[in-house]
């Protein structure tokens, strides 16, 4: 069982990656509305360029997008008071652990062997 300390450092982490993703994303908006088509004169090499870029972008997106739901479930789990629970075994993912990475269901040993099964 995490203590209420815990809990509140734990909620800290989530709301700050929130924000922080939630900021790069608007980032990332400015940047597509900046995008000057109708720029005279460029080489094709530029337009490639910026093409890549702008499919970046979207990916990066798509990754937070992903990442964003992982929060806004381990908010959910920590009101809960689940957010300490393993999801395969249920014994305590411990806290050192969900500090380093706030958005896992998983303890270390269900982890790797979720990777070993996966490999
Ligand atoms: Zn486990």
């Amino acid at each position: 069982m995490l203590t209420q300390e815990q809990k509140y450092t734990l909620r800290d982490r989530l709301h700050s990656e929130r924000r922080r993703i939630l900021a790069h994303a608007a980032d990332g908006l400015g940047f597509t509305m900046d995008r000057d088509r109708d720029r005279v004169g460029r080489d094709p090499m530029d337009e490639s360029a910026e093409e890549w870029l702008y499919a970046t972008e979207l990916r990066i997106h798509d990754r937070e997008k992903k990442l964003l739901t992982k929060i806004d479930e381990a908010l959910d789990r920590l009101d809960e008071d689940l957010i300490d629970e393993c999801e395969d075994c249920e014994e305590s993912i411990g806290f050192p652990r969900l500090c380093a990475r706030p958005v896992t269901t998983l303890c270390v040993e269900c982890k790797e062997r979720r990777e070993t099964d996966e490999a």
